[in-house]
């Protein structure tokens, strides 16, 4: 990897973290464990609820489903502005993503939209806290509870925000975070699934080792059970060992992340105040943690022009996300569109966000980005 290059997303990885792995290896366990067992209790404590460590969040999000009962032909109303992990999750227990559109302003789940797409099959809601974005929280809540849905969160985004001075994760129905190598805290790859309904968690325990009853608490003591029962179809979806001690380290490290997140957020609205072409998400900085930093460009025609020119000055950007509706798997009916996913998804583009990036990377940033939307020759 280039050096100078001003990366889009990383992890920050320091000695804790390889001290704590190196202490996993020494140890010759590297499955599940009692390092799952010691984050768990650690994510447990913080939200105040019961948690299961995965192998990944995509896994979280399908688990939960699973456990909600929600099968063949059930439908979830998902917004079309997220990762496909959102979509694949619920394809994965056969059920349909019924594909909403978002608000212009703040990329949340649009419930006008998601009203006039129930029916008798709407199961349940999937929100996506975009960028750790967690506006009209309550408003999804109080939309759940009129047509009796559960809420599967996709937390992925919002690892330490907050709404109303509350965690995300400690309030809700089901919450489910992504440890991927770029989110807020990383276990390597990892997820894991918060909730107060004991019956699901402990539903989701077996679901993670193969559907086997009871087994969790024997693979934290280093053992596993030789004579057991399966009443479900299961996943080898459990965390092992050595992603939560890599875990472990990096929660330690959540408010040094946080802070330099939100500093790096605030820097850039600033600088994007009233600014003539580019427009910044609805957000709270003091209450959410930021994944990723993205802008709306008014009336901008090449992108991938632009994201090329960036790249060349050494600046990586992104764009979240490809709507999941242009994809043909998840395609709409004929006639049908999403207004406002389709206007923004013109229109975005995602700069580097992580807990490394200096001010002095956030003007040049913003520099480059204005000179070459400036530029008369490029028209971009
Ligand atoms: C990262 C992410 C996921 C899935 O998490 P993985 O750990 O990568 O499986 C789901 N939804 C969104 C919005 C994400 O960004």
């Amino acid at each position: 990897m280039d050096k100078n290059l001003i990366r889009l997303s990383k992890s920050c990885i320091g000695k804790q973290e390889k001290a704590l792995v190196l202490s996993v290896l020494d140890e010759e366990y590297l499955g599940m464990g009692k390092y799952v067992e010691k984050f768990e209790k650690k994510l447990s404590q913080f939200f105040q609820r019961q948690v299961v460590c995965l192998v990944n969040g995509t896994a979280a999000l399908q688990l939960s489903l699973q456990g909600c009962n929600i099968k063949d032909g059930d439908e979830v109303l998902v917004p079309s502005l997220t990762y496909l992990s959102s979509f694949q999750s619920i394809t994965a227990n056969k059920a349909v993503p019924v594909a909403c559109d978002v608000d212009e302003n703040s990329f949340i789940i649009d419930l006008n939209d998601a009203e006039k797409k129930i029916n008798k099959k709407t199961k349940a809601i999937m929100p996506v806290f975009f960028s750790g974005g967690v506006n009209s929280y309550y408003k999804i809540y109080d939309f759940a509870k009129t047509y009796k849905l559960r809420v599967i969160e996709d937390a992925a985004h919002a690892f330490g925000s907050k709404v109303e001075n509350k965690l995300i994760g400690s309030i809700g129905d089901i919450s489910c975070f992504s440890f991927d190598g770029i989110k807020n805290i990383t276990s390597g790859e990892g997820g894991c699934i918060v909730s107060n309904d004991e019956e699901l968690i402990n539903k989701i325990k077996d679901l993670r080792l193969l559907g086997i009853i009871k087994d969790t608490h024997k693979r934290y003591m280093g053992e596993r059970s030789w004579d057991f029962q399966v009443a479900d179809q299961g996943w080898r979806y459990h965390m092992s060992n050595i992603m939560a001690a890599i875990g472990i380290a990096q929660f330690d490290r959540l408010e040094e992340f946080s802070n330099s997140r939100k500093k790096i957020a605030k820097i850039y609205d600033k600088l994007f105040k009233s600014h003539s072409r580019i427009q910044v998400l609805e957000r709270d900085y003091d209450a959410i943690v930021p994944h990723i930093y993205v802008i709306k460009i008014q009336g901008l025609k090449k992108r991938d022009l632009l994201r090329k020119k960036l790249l060349e000055k050494g600046i990586e950007t992104g764009i979240h996300y490809l709507p999941n509706h242009y994809l043909e798997k998840y395609s709409l009916k004929e006639g049908e569109n999403l207004p406002n996913t389709e206007k923004i998804y013109s229109q975005i583009l995602t700069l580097p966000i992580h807990p490394e990036i200096k001010e002095k990377d956030i003007n040049f940033i913003v520099d480059n980005l204005n000179l070459l939307l400036n530029s008369s020759y490029l028209k971009i």
